[in-house]
């Protein structure tokens, strides 16, 4: 089937303004005597002189919780542990006895009461309810007696931590609907533009409800499975397995990210590290024998020094994060590159608290300018739930340096970070936007080159193309 979009602004083009898609794939992109070529033959789309990008990538969010979180309490927002309690209460009455309560999003940074959530806030509003509310850094909660009990946890304060967190959350229920929760997510995505994910951490409960929707999916998937759940099973179709994802540390939120120097504002604690280079490089070896990438948590300096260490062995890793970057390790990294850095411009909105944790260290942390200047590659992303997953809203921090200021990003190099860094990040090799590429594009309702950049967060995607499909928007081939 052929099909040409015509009267288009293609992104790194003044003249070409069509593009002839055959087959999903794109065949050839040119000026007006191209688009001529094939009238009568081709369906036709008119782009209206709007701007035709690349399918955007999020090379690092978290599907599964993402969908459900769309059935959880969102606690994004809340400005008390009142507010918090209310939110409980007024879940738990709409449930039946035993049913779980699950809430993302709370921040105590945001609290006047500034302390943390604890069990007996939560047995107080629901306690025939097991209740489990997670930390907007997703690395710690708080969990009702009732929860801990049907977990078999033990815990004074009701505080989950890292790993246990990620054990409790792993044997809760999923909501029935959750096939259609991950559906409806990819279509979320689609809506911004996005056309591809690397969904991270996923467990074979994901994997198995996306290989069954395999022919319905939307968009592109690659999975980054937790270590334990991570098998060299075949699918295909837009899903993958892509490698492995593992922690090296926590989050600066919960002071578990670890730190050469002790935290500003809580001097002997230097969070904490999980994984030593020696394991790190083992693992990117064996995961590359199967042409699989290894994809490394790291927040803190003291976990990318170690990661540097481990690029000594084995260049197949991949740095989540990669967020205090002081000029040692990024002289270190620049000879020593690993396959991509994802990060989150968003960041640098949601950790306007950054300096109370890091002092001055708080200068090369998100130190994304610094990096693209030594020739790293940086692929963008949302790490949704954890932050919005419009990559508009981070394209928009990039541009601004968010509100801790930090040096901003081109309009060009924060729309490389989200395609072609992207696609590499998530093991794809071909060059967007290019004859023999897939046929994903967006048409932008606003171009960014001539927007304000704090207008940035504001564009929408009219159309998003998947191999050539519209996969959001309303079309009209003629
Ligand atoms: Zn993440």
């Amino acid at each position: 089937m052929l099909r040409v979009i015509e009267n288009a602004r293609v992104m790194g083009s003044y003249h070409d303004n069509c593009i002839v898609i055959e087959n999903g794939v794109i065949k050839e992109i040119g000026g007006s005597s191209l688009c001529e070529k094939y009238r009568g033959i081709a369906k036709y789309l008119d782009a209206q002189g709007k701007v035709v990008i690349p399918g955007l990538v999020d090379s690092h969010m978290h599907l599964s919780s993402y969908a459900v979180g769309k059935a959880r309490v969102d606690l994004r927002g809340v400005r008390s542990i009142e507010d918090l309690k209310e939110a409980v209460r007024s879940k738990a009455s709409s449930l039946k006895e035993g049913e779980w309560i699950v809430g993302t999003g709370w921040d105590h940074e945001q609290f006047k009461e500034k302390r943390l959530p604890n069990k007996l806030d939560l047995d107080e509003v629901a306690p025939s309810n097991p209740v489990l509310l997670i930390r907007i850094c997703i690395h710690m909660g708080v969990a009702n007696t009732l929860a801990l009990r049907k977990l078999g946890l033990k815990s004074e304060e009701g505080h989950l931590y890292e790993e246990e967190l990620y054990e409790a959350l792993k044997r809760i229920p999923k909501p029935p609907n959750y096939r259609d929760l991950l559906l409806s997510s990819l279509y979320d995505l689609a809506s911004y533009g996005i056309t591809r994910i690397c969904s991270m951490n996923a467990l074979r409960e994901e994997l198995d409800a996306l290989l069954s929707l395999r022919g319905r999916l939307p968009i592109w998937v690659h999975l980054f499975m937790s270590e334990e759940d991570y098998t060299k099973v075949n699918v295909g179709g837009k899903l993958s397995i892509e490698g492995i994802k593992v922690f090296t540390d926590g989050s600066f939120g919960a002071r578990t990210a670890a730190l050469r120097e002790g935290y500003t504002d809580d001097p002997e604690n230097k969070g904490v590290l999980l994984k030593r280079s020696d394991d790190l490089a083992k693992l990117a070896s064996t995961l590359e024998r199967d042409g699989k990438i290894l994809a490394v948590h790291a927040i803190g300096d003291r976990a990318l020094e170690e990661v540097l260490s481990a690029l000594k062995l084995s260049r197949n890793i991949r740095v989540e994060h990669a967020s205090l970057m002081p000029p040692d390790l990024l002289r270190g990294f620049k000879d020593r590159q690993p396959v991509a850095f994802t990060v989150q411009p968003h960041f640098t909105i949601s950790d306007s608290w950054l300096e109370e944790r890091l002092g001055d260290r708080v200068k090369y942390a998100y130190n994304y300018r610094a990096m693209i200047d030594a020739g790293l590659t940086l692929a963008g992303s949302s790490d949704a739930p954890v932050e919005p997953i419009n990559p508009w809203i981070s394209v928009g921090a990039a541009l601004t340096g968010g509100l801790l200021g930090v040096p901003p990003l081109s309009v060009d190099e924060a729309i490389e970070m989200y395609t072609s860094s992207g696609l590499r990040a998530c093991g794809t090799k071909y060059k967007p936007l290019s004859p023999g590429s897939p046929a994903d594009l967006v048409i932008l309702d606003e171009s960014p080159w001539s927007l304000n950049k704090f207008d940035v967060p504001g564009i929408r995607s009219l159309l998003t193309f998947v191999e050539g499909n519209v996969v959001y928007g309303k079309e009209k081939w003629s």
